[in-house]
């Protein structure tokens, strides 16, 4: 039996579950390339989408990953903008569908339509799908265990871990303190919220993210201030137009966010300003703070099981493979990749390790 801190094995039936071909930790765009795959591949995959709480709501790890926080993907091959209201309410079961917010007309797909396609299309495929998280694993023994939020284990004689990667937050105890009150690393989820609407909001960070959290928020806000540390944005150069070209969003440029200023009753009600450059400090007035500075991935329940980067990713210890230092545990998507981090390239890299792990497998015998 695997054996996890405080308990004593299995619990669902002490012994008597087989093992899994293979558990897919993770439902991002890696998670549910890789479970099409598997499923085909008849290894009837098993994957963990994550838990639905309010600690995973702010930590922004709910199920179906960061593409469930996004708005429209403009990059994703073969999805050119159109009509996409009448395929997405043929393709996706309507116990799902009903609870979507699909954008009418011509539009890209957004990321929560992508996502609850991939879902269905693994589902399609026989995908068993749990929607719990997963906090522990042992790859000390074989079958691996896996234990879950809800207290249950599993058996897996190989995995696949996509579990991705969260929003930075500054580390401000007054950042700390607003969470949920104004402080927020998800424009999509809260920016429409009546606290932020004609009201001024702050943006921290300078890449494609900070830039797409802005001009979200200009849809609500009075004013954006796009608060970043150097003279030089970071996004894409077609991101960087996008926000000096809108005359809602207003760069302050070379300034670091020092506090977040408010109080109990109304929440966020401005920030102090520190200079990169020596200028004085200053103050703003805004209702809202949200944080786009970059990504840690979620690789904390793996408890140095797996060989990491010093960035804490899973290393990839082939080249152009998704092995890990683990025989038999393959890694997909942002969790293992902080250089590429687009959705495409997490398809691509699930439908790579469902392949690794299709063909470990067989090495091994079992089928
Ligand atoms: P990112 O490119 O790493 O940018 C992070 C930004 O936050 C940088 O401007 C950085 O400043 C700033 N920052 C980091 N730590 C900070 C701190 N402690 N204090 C103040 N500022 C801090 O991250 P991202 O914007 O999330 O993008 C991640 C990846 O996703 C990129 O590859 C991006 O192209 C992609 N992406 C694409 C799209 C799109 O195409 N629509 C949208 C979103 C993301 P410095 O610049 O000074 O380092």
């Amino acid at each position: 039996m695997p054996r996890f801190h405080g308990d004593s094995g299995n619990d669902e039936g002490k012994g008597t579950t087989l093992a899994e071909h293979v558990i897919i930790i993770g439902s991002g765009p890696a998670g549910w390339s890789a479970a099409i795959y598997a499923a085909r591949a008849e290894l009837k995959p098993l994957v963990f989408e994550g838990a639905i709480t309010e600690e995973n709501r702010l930590a922004g790890t709910l199920p179906l990953g960061q593409l469930a926080l996004t708005t429209e993907v403009e990059n994703y091959a073969g999805f050119p903008s159109g009509d996409l209201k009448p395929f997405l309410e043929t393709a996706i079961a309507p116990e799902r569908v009903q609870y979507m917010d699909i954008h009418e007309g011509k539009h890209a797909v957004t990321g929560p339509e992508l996502m609850e396609l991939m879902r269905q299309q693994a589902s399609n495929f026989g995908t068993r799908i749990v929607t719990d998280d997963v906090v522990e694993v042992d790859l000390q023994r074989r079958p691996f265990g896996v234990k879950t939020l809800e207290g249950k284990t599993h058996e897996a004689h190989s995995l696949i871990v996509a579990t991705g990667a969260k929003a930075n937050y500054l580390g401000l105890p007054s950042e700390e303190a607003f969470k949920n009150r104004g402080v927020s690393a998800c424009a999509v989820c809260d920016g429409a919220l009546p606290r932020f609407r004609n009201k001024p909001l702050v943006v921290v960070g300078g890449g494609d993210s900070a830039v797409e959290e802005a001009t979200f928020l200009t849809r609500y806000a009075s004013k954006v201030h796009m608060v970043h540390r150097r003279d030089k944005l970071r996004a894409s150069m077609i991101m960087q137009q996008r926000a000096q070209n809108n005359p809602k969003i207003k760069i302050e440029w070379n300034s670091t966010l020092d506090e977040v200023t408010g109080n109990d009753e109304d929440g966020v009600t401005g920030v102090r300003l520190a200079s990169t450059t020596g200028e004085e400090p200053r103050e703003l007035p805004a209702t809202g703070v949200f944080l786009a500075i970059g990504h840690t991935p979620n690789t904390t329940f793996l408890k140095g099981q797996v060989a990491l980067t010093e960035k804490h990713y899973i290393k990839w210890t082939q080249p152009f493979r998704t092995a890990t230092s683990v025989e038999g545990v393959f890694a997909a998507g942002d969790v293992a990749d902080d250089y590429y981090k687009q959705a495409i390239t997490s398809v691509g890299t699930g439908c790579m390790a469902a392949l690794d792990a299709e063909r470990w497998l067989a090495a091994q015998g079992i089928d």
